[in-house]
Parts: C-alpha cells; sequence; structure tokens
C-alpha cells in the first residue's frame, strides 16, 4: 500500500492536508475514490486513508510496527557516489534510526562545506524514499559531520558501539552483543574504502569504541554495514 510521510501539523482530525508533491504522487497512481493509501506522521503512527478532493480522509489509525525498539545508529565514512547511496538505502530498509556520514583518513572522497549540503539533500531524499518502500513508522535523519572525532563522540553516546574494524581478530560481533544487557541505543561504525588508519582506531579507542570483526573475509564499504546491521537486527529479534 502506498505510504506517504507528513508533518503531523497537517493532521487535523479526520481529514489529513497533503502537499502538491505527494498529491501529485497520489494522482500518478490513479488511486479510487475507494483505495486506501497509508499516511505516517513520521512519529510512529499509521493513518489509513482515501483521497476525498486534494486532502486525506482518515479510515483508520494504528500504531507502526516495522520501527525496532532498540534504536540503530549507522554511522559510515564517506563513499563514493553509488556506494554511498546503496548503504544509506539498504541501512533504512533494515531499520537504522538514524544515519551518520564522516570523513575518515583513507576515503576516496572528501566533501567539503560546498558540496556537502546538495549531496545531504539527496542522501535524505534516498532515505526518505526507502522508508516509504520498507513501510517504516518514521525517516531515519542522515547527518553528515565534518570530522572524525565528532562522529566517534556521537557513536560513543549509545548504549553498546561497535566500531567494526577490518584487523581485528580477537572480538567477533557474538562476542560483542552476547556481552551486552538491555541495550537501548546501539551504534554500528563503518570505515571507508580503503579501511580505517591506526590513528582512527586508537582515537576511537580512547573514546570508548571498541574494535570488533565481522569475519575473515573483507567486506566492501557498502556490504559491510548491510551485514552488521542485518546481524546485528536479527540479534535483537527484529
Ligand atoms: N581497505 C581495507 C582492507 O583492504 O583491509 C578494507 C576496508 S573495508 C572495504 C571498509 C570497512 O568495512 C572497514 O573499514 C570496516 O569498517 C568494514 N569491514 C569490512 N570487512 C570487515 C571485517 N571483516 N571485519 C570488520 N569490519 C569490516
Amino acid at each position: 500500500m502506498p505510504r506517504f510521510f507528513v508533518d503531523p501539523a497537517a493532521i487535523c482530525g479526520d481529514y489529513i492536508s497533503l502537499d502538491t508533491e505527494t498529491l501529485s504522487h497520489i494522482h500518478v497512481l490513479r488511486l479510487s475514490p475507494k483505495e486506501t493509501f497509508i499516511v505516517c506522521d513520521g512519529n510512529g503512527q499509521d493513518y489509513c486513508c482515501t483521497l476525498e478532493g486534494d486532502t486525506a480522509k482518515v479510515v483508520s489509525i494504528s500504531a507502526n510496527e516495522a520501527e525496532p525498539k532498540t534504536a540503530c545508529i549507522v554511522l559510515l565514512a564517506y563513499t563514493r557516489g553509488e556506494r554511498m547511496d546503496y548503504a544509506i538505502q539498504k541501512s533504512v530498509e533494515l531499520g537504522a534510526a538514524e544515519i551518520n556520514l564522516f570523513p575518515a583518513e583513507r576515503c576516496v572522497v572528501k566533501y567539503d562545506g560546498k558540496s556537502l549540503p546538495k549531496k545531504l539533500a539527496r542522501w535524505e531524499k534516498i532515505a526518505l524514499e526507502a522508508a516509504k518502500q520498507s513501510g517504516r513508522g518514521r525517516v531515519p535523519a542522515v547527518v553528515a559531520h565534518t570530522s572524525f572525532k565528532e562522529a566517534m563522540q556521537k557513536a560513543a553516546q549509545t548504549d553498546l558501539a561497535l566500531f567494526f574494524y577490518e584487523n581485528e581478530a580477537d572480538r567477533t560481533l557474538r562476542m560483542a552483543l552476547d556481552n551486552t544487557q538491555n541495550a537501548q541505543s546501539i551504534s554500528l561504525v563503518i570505515g571507508p574504502e580503503g579501511g580505517f588508519t591506526s590513528d582512527e582506531v586508537t582515537l576511537s579507542a580512547v573514546l570508548g569504541l571498541s574494535p570488533v570483526s565481522l569475519g575473515k573475509r573483507i567486506l566492501r564499504a557498502e556490504t559491510a554495514p548491510v551485514a552488521a546491521l542485518a546481524a546485528v537486527m536479527f540479534w535483537l529479534g527484529e
């Protein structure tokens, strides 16, 4: 069923006003007056609606069931074009609560104050479309950091911070998860195509993040978040 996100302020009793972009999308779908679609307030409430003129008439309201109970924040080093798009899209489909992007020494792509805002708008759109497609109850925010340290400090604020390091030989993801009780928030930190430098590993350890392995095979920068998030969601029973 088609899904659209609105600002909660657009919801007034049994009617929801629709912005022009959403309306034109609904018109493209050529929904009959009886056909329903979902309008989501971005806070986990789903409104099953029919179209009445240019507004949505609420038929029923239900709590969205697609939001994981544990907030998983995915932190990705900037990677090239479609790889970044893919990693963001899959992280949303897999239930990420928020996506943070950060610069690292060995990133092959560097964004500055000029190029970043345009890229961020594109990534936010990718997150919105993936949230619609996957039936999410909220659209994960995309946060673009300008420093590695700032992103690691953000990751360190969660109950469990998983710093995925390709050269970690001892601590497996299973060990890290099995040693964790009642984590309400988990961060998953993934490095760039060129991997993390030893200085970055040291700094992240000083900030409280300990390295975790995803196994003996080296995963691509866009594969690692998918594998890691899928494994964590499996462990969470989500
Ligand atoms: N350039 C590195 C190399 O060849 O060893 C590979 C970096 S990998 C393409 C990008 C990121 O994915 C890594 O920095 C890490 O965060 C994550 N990653 C990939 N494979 C991993 C593994 N087996 N264990 C832990 N993290 C992994």
